[in-house]
């Protein structure tokens, strides 16, 4: 398994265990150009959607992938770039310190 199919694994069983609607998108036909990786809602109604890369930091954000992020952003929601567990856990905690 690649690493950054790896943190993904990482995060969807975290939003799993704590009761998170989850939905992981594929690339390919049938799926919008820049949908984030995982798009999620927590039991509070906030929509998350998560552009994952590789924990390297050789990913790059295409210019599709930001536009979706400020739609969402623009929306209400949230958007993030993750590219490490470490990073994924600091934006849960900001999350979940709105209420
Ligand atoms: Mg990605």
């Amino acid at each position: 398994m690649k690493p950054e199919q790896r943190l993904q694994s990482q995060i969807t069983a975290y939003l799993r265990q704590n009761d998170h609607f989850i939905n992981k998108t594929q690339a390919g036909p049938g799926t919008d150009i820049g949908t984030p990786d995982i798009i999620t809602i927590d039991k509070h109604g906030r929509f998350l959607g998560l552009e994952i890369k590789r924990p390297d930091g050789k990913g790059t954000v295409s210019v599709e992938q930001k536009a979706v992020g400020n739609q969402i952003k623009r929306n209400g929601g949230r958007w993030e770039v993750i590219d490490s567990m470490t990073k994924f856990l600091e934006v849960m905690t900001d999350v979940e310190q709105l209420f």
